[in-house]
């Protein structure tokens, strides 16, 4: 049971996610996709922009086709494939043991059973892999599952310091535990969506354009040191 901090914090969360789907409508989500394709998609995403994350998955797919390709090829090949994405060093070997792995403890090379799977229990599985942190597990359970988990990027843990859903000095993977209870039921993937256009468009890290922003009533970031 939430205690009364929490009930307030949903609350404001809950005006939050309204406004945003005022301002910028409300997101759908894709027909969810390939689930072992999307994990990789968001490996190669990590500390990186989404153009070269595509980049890099192309060039993937263009070198080496199917998975099985993957999974023989030697991590080399693989982080040259993927240079584009960045940190191939990292993700290279991140990918070949998560399809060793794969391979020695489900047969093929697929991860469509986690469908079947309850939501902590996929979770806990990619997240037991070196490189597949509670974000990266959290985007594919959320975009391949269709799952109400709530992945928190750069952009949402900096609003949602600003706004004071969150404290300051609370760390990215802490996000996890502390926004999911307050988010609005059925609304994590919306809500997701809409607060990382909103910090690319408007709650920027260097300079928000809070005369443009329709929360500031909520923003602790404007109440000391904007409002007059
Ligand atoms: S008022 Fe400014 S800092 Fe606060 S949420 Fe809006 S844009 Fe961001």
């Amino acid at each position: 049971m939430l205690g009364r901090k929490e009930l307030e914090l949903k609350e404001k969360a809950e005006l939050i996610s309204d406004t945003l789907e005022g301002l910028l409508g409300v997101p759908s989500r894709d027909g969810g996709g390939d689930v072992l394709e999307c994990l990789i998609l968001t490996i190669l995403s990590q500390n990186t922009t989404d153009v070269n994350r595509d980049k890099g998955y192309a060039e993937l797919k263009d070198r080496l086709p199917t998975w099985e390709d993957v999974l023989h090829a030697d991590v080399k090949t693989i982080e040259a494939a993927i240079r584009l994405a960045g940190l191939g060093n990292q993700k290279s070997h991140t990918i070949k043991k998560f399809l060793s792995w794969l391979k020695t403890e489900h047969s093929e090379l697929s991860l469509e059973f986690m469908h079947d799977m309850e939501t902590e229990a996929a979770l806990e599985l990619l997240c037991q892999h070196k490189g597949i942190g509670i974000k990266t597990a959290c985007v594919t359970l959320s975009f391949a599952c269709g799952r109400e988990v709530f992945p928190v990027d750069t952009h949402i843990l900096r609003i949602s310091k600003r706004l004071g859903l969150i404290p300051s000095n609370c760390s990215a993977e802490k996000a996890h535990q502390e926004l999911l209870p307050i988010v609005p039921v059925g609304k994590a993937y919306p809500f997701h969506m809409n607060l990382i256009y909103f910090g690319r468009q408007i709650c920027n890290a260097r300079k928000p354009l809070c005369e443009r922003c329709p929360l500031t009533q909520h923003c602790l970031y404007y109440r000391d040191n904007l409002q007059t």
